[in-house]
């Protein structure tokens, strides 16, 4: 069911995405990267990368690092070995991804690898990752465990599990107008701009039904990730929760 949603939404995708938000998605995933601090040469994982937004902030990142290195052949050096994957189980976002790629001018870039996977059974090496990062995925897998144990598994010692999720709003009144905008408003947007009101509000059901940031942080805990912890932006609306393999 996840996989029809996500191929009716694809074409869709990135607009939508600023619609719902007004934006602020933007803002989130700077957020995000910022937390994860990227390095050129490093070997990162976004997992549930969709149409590519948080993997080409990333490498906007290593490259910006890179240009003011540009006499360090070392740094240069460095770069010519990062990999920045994105892995997703709908190949309709990869496809959306990799012609975003072309547009934002990383065409030519070897870094950036497009992967058709599972999160629950990713085909990468154990230890093989210095980062690993999940934006607005881990709400529609079928069991949330599994993509933490995968994650716990990839990432190196010292590697960063971050995640960016739709959370859960503990202000009263706040939360009483988010409710009214993603229970009535979000699908209303889904089904006048993307003709589709079903996939919306499945996403926005699938918001209630994930767990609030303290559960979810013990489960990122009982993965075995040390130092977890989160930040709610917007009141809860989202949440960064993160964690390190040490
Ligand atoms: N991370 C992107 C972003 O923030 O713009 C895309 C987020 S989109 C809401 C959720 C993505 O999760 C979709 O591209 C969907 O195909 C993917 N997805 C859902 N279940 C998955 C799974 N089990 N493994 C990998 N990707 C999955």
């Amino acid at each position: 069911m996840v996989g029809n949603v996500f191929s009716n939404v694809a074409s869709n995708y990135d607009l939508m995405n600023d619609l719902m938000s007004a934006g602020l998605h933007r803002l989130w995933k700077d957020r995000l990267v910022s937390k994860l601090n990227p390095f050129p040469g490093m070997k990162h994982l976004d997992v549930a990368g969709g149409t590519g937004d948080v993997a080409f902030r990333i490498l906007e990142i290593i490259n910006s690092v890179k240009h003011r290195a540009m006499q360090d052949v070392l740094e240069d050096n460095l770069h010519e070995e990062t990999r920045i994957f994105v892995c997703d189980i709908n190949p309709n976002m990869l496809n959306v991804g990799k012609k975003r790629a072309l547009e934002r001018g990383f065409g030519e870039e070897k870094s950036l690898i497009w992967v058709e996977g599972d999160a629950e059974a990713l085909t990468f090496e154990d230890n093989s990752m210095d980062g690993y990062t999940i934006a607005f995925g881990i709400r529609n897998v079928t069991h949330i465990e599994k993509v933490l144990a995968e994650a716990y598994r990839v990432l190196k010692r010292g590697g960063r599990f971050l995640c960016l999720e739709l959370s859960h709003v503990e202000v009263p009144i706040f939360k009483e107008f988010y409710d009214y905008y993603s229970f009535s408003i979000i699908p209303a947007i889904g089904e006048l701009v993307a003709g589709d009101r079903d996939s919306y509000q499945y996403l926005v059901e699938s918001i209630r039904r994930f767990p609030p940031q303290e559960t979810f942080a013990s489960m990122i805990a009982d993965a075995g990730f040390q130092k977890v912890e989160y930040e709610n932006l917007v009141g809860g609306v989202v949440s960064i929760h993160s964690g390190l393999k040490l």
